[in-house]
């Protein structure tokens, strides 16, 4: 069976969010034209809150490497190695992933065609975005791109490339070796007994997941699950659903966290990493915060700017400010009221 064949059983789809078939990512690739390509394995992620790529540099680093060679050959299959036009590949490191695996990580890589860079210190949270990795690796202003051309059609020098994070070229090693069981990683953080990162059945439920790893909480609480900054908040009521996302669960106390507490946090994270390139969300976090802080919140305004964010930004930092904020207050402190 060939790798497409293998990947499509295991069902695999993208794990840094959006939840993209992987078997057609790597089709659209393979099949998009240009005499050189790339593979670039983003693990550099920057989301408070979710730290699974640490955890299989930590423990699957084998597996990674494995998968971005994997992906290598299958866009190298019936094209000349001769001629200097092989696919190569770039291991794209948060770095201090890259101060503590480095060693391991060029003892796996040898002299195959894959490259480690260096996330720049200055990168951020928006470092990690899939086009921002690209300008990166070529050396440019780290930001975003314009959509379309995607990655695969017009990536890195134009060239067309296929980008995934770590948890992906782990999932298609294990697809590769029929190993793949239909787990994922979930990053578990805040007022809770057992954070860490577990590797659970992935259409565990989130009460059972907190349930199993015994981080259930004993008082009022909520939580943000899918990303550690965008992710949806949900009450104790409605925990019968998956995680989602990039599987982060972030758990919350009631008594420790008010609404403009929560809120003022989160807007401080997005306003320290908004790249500033487009002005609904350079400018439009900074109002919003300003509505939030003043003693009497204007509400038609705070929800204007936040249509804003999700209508008008340029990319998925901007357009995720809204999700977190709105559930807060549609589904815990309505409730709480
Ligand atoms: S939405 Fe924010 S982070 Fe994204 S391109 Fe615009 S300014 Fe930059």
């Amino acid at each position: 069976m060939d790798i497409i064949s293998k990947i499509e059983q295991a069902g695999l789809v993208g794990r840094g969010g959006a939840g993209f078939p992987v078997a057609k990512k790597w089709e659209a690739v393979k099949n998009a034209a240009g005499d050189k390509k790339y593979v670039v394995c983003n693990a550099a992620e920057g989301e408070p809150g979710v730290l699974k790529d640490d955890y299989i540099l930590e423990h699957y680093a084998d597996r990674l490497i494995d998968g971005i060679k994997i992906a290598i050959d299958f866009l190298s299959e019936r094209r000349p190695t001769s001629t200097g036009r092989r696919t190569s590949g770039y291991l794209y490191l948060r770095h201090d992933y890259y101060k503590k695996f480095r060693k391991k990580l060029a003892a796996l890589i040898k002299n195959s065609a894959i490259e480690i860079f260096v996330e720049p210190l200055s990168a951020g949270y928006i470092g990690g975005e899939e086009s921002a990795v690209l300008n990166a690796i070529e050396g440019q202003r780290i930001e975003p791109r314009l959509k379309p051309p995607l990655p695969a059609v017009r990536g890195l020098w134009n060239r067309p490339t296929l980008i995934n994070n770590a948890e992906t070229f782990y999932n298609v090693s294990l697809a590769a070796a029929g190993g793949y069981n239909n787990k994922r990683f979930y990053t578990i953080s805040g007022d809770c007994l057992n954070e860490g990162v577990y590797e659970l059945a992935d259409d565990w439920l989130i009460e059972k997941i907190l349930r199993h790893t015994n981080n259930y909480p004993k008082f009022e609480f909520f939580l943000q699950a899918g990303g550690g900054a965008s992710g949806e908040v949900l009450n104790a009521g409605q925990l019968a659903r998956p995680v989602g996302g990039a599987g982060s669960i972030a758990v919350f106390s009631l008594a420790k966290h008010d609404f403009k507490k929560t809120v003022k946090n989160w807007l401080d994270f997005f306003i320290k990493e908004s790249c500033g390139q487009c002005a609904p969300c350079r400018e439009g976090v900074l109002r919003l915060r300003e509505v939030l802080i003043a003693e009497k919140i204007d509400w038609n305004l705070f929800n204007e700017l936040l249509d804003n964010l999700s209508d008008a930004s340029l990319c998925a930092l901007g357009a995720s400010v809204s999700a977190p904020i709105r559930s807060l207050v549609n589904n815990v402190f309505q409730q709480v009221s």
